[in-house]
């Protein structure tokens, strides 16, 4: 089968890539290589897979390319390509998340509209729940996003939604939760925590850390994706989470043990977008998908450690 995967050179889609084709698939990958992080950490992303004989990398912005010569042949749209980060998302930075997020996704779904697609898989976020204080959470609650990020993330999924109704577009919404594991965003908590201790500076952790998150293993997210492919759903969002609740201080402590150091922690206020609490109910993902997370914290985490894993430069 002929997939294509935009956003194939960040975190997640290189993931996803990378299974697909261990899977027998043939990707055709976007990637625009945005200035968020370097653009040697999405190469190195890629590294193992660019030369793969079922692989093919085209370098387009979603946003203004022209999306069709990329479709031919293709059957599942894999949509990860974003403008990520939830404080980033406020002043004079919006304009690339409206391009990125919603412009981006508006264009492929203007492209795949007429298109024999068996499924397109749109990458949403916890974050369009933002201020919604149910736990865990379902997708039922009224989204109500805390951050202009989430906002984009939401309007997005409204499109993909939108489309799926107007033009039959076979969509599944994955709304996943705080994502993490090897080639994990150099902006992320996670990464910059590994980074700290190993190079034994200074950590920032905004707020008591006390916050807790829903952590999901990439591996998951990736199988969530693959299952989303093979199930004759459409027109449904679906929480995809870790299925455990832990503390930016629990986290601290199981890296520490992992790294063998300890971490210098500074502690500054909470930034604007962030929430205190994230935990997604998934009994529907596993009634409607089988989806099982399969990765504890503790296991996931220690495959963090290794310096490949982790961009010190
Ligand atoms: P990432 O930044 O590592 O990957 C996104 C990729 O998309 C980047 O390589 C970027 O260059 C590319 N891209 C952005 N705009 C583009 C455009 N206009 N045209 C072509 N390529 C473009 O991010 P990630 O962490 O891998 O996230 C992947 C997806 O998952 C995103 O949609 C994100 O919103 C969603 N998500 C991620 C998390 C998480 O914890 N990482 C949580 C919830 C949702």
């Amino acid at each position: 089968m002929r997939c294509l995967v935009t956003g194939v050179a960040g975190f997640i889609g290189s993931h996803l890539a990378r299974r697909l084709l261990d899977e027998g698939h043939e990707v055709v990958g976007i990637d625009c290589f945005t200035n968020y992080y370097a653009r040697e950490v999405k190469e190195r992303n890629l590294r193992d897979i660019v030369s793969h004989p079922r692989f093919r990398l085209a370098e387009a912005d979603l946003a203004s390319a022209d999306l069709s010569p990329l479709l031919d042949g293709v059957r599942v749209v894999f949509h990860q390509a974003a403008q990520p980060g939830v404080t980033g998302s406020w002043g004079a930075q919006f304009h690339d998340y409206v391009r990125n997020n919603i412009v981006a996704t508006q264009r492929i779904l203007e492209a795949v509209k007429e298109r024999p697609l068996d499924k397109f898989v749109y990458a949403s976020s916890s974050s369009v729940y933002g201020d919604v204080r149910r736990y865990p959470t379902p997708e039922t609650a009224l989204p109500r996003p805390r951050s202009p990020y989430g906002v984009t993330k939401l309007a997005a999924e409204h499109l993909c939604q939108l489309y799926h109704r107007n033009y039959g577009v076979p969509v599944i919404a994955l709304r996943y939760f705080t994502v993490y594991g090897p080639g994990q965003r150099p902006d992320m908590a996670f990464h910059r925590f590994v980074a700290g201790i190993l190079a034994g500076q200074e950590l920032v952790v905004y707020g008591d850390g006390e916050q807790t998150r829903d952590f999901t293993y990439v591996s998951d997210v990736v199988t969530a994706n693959l299952l989303a492919m093979a199930s004759p759903l459409t027109g449904v969002s679906l929480n995809i989470g870790g299925g455990t609740t832990t503390s930016v201080n629990r986290v601290l402590r199981l890296l520490e043990s992992l790294c063998g150091r300890k971490a210098l922690v500074r502690h500054q206020p909470t930034r604007p977008g962030e929430v205190e609490r994230t935990l997604a109910d998934i009994s529907r993902a596993k009634r409607q998908l089988g989806y099982r997370p399969s990765v504890r914290p503790e296991d996931g985490l220690a495959q963090l450690r290794g310096s490949d894993a982790i961009y010190l430069g």
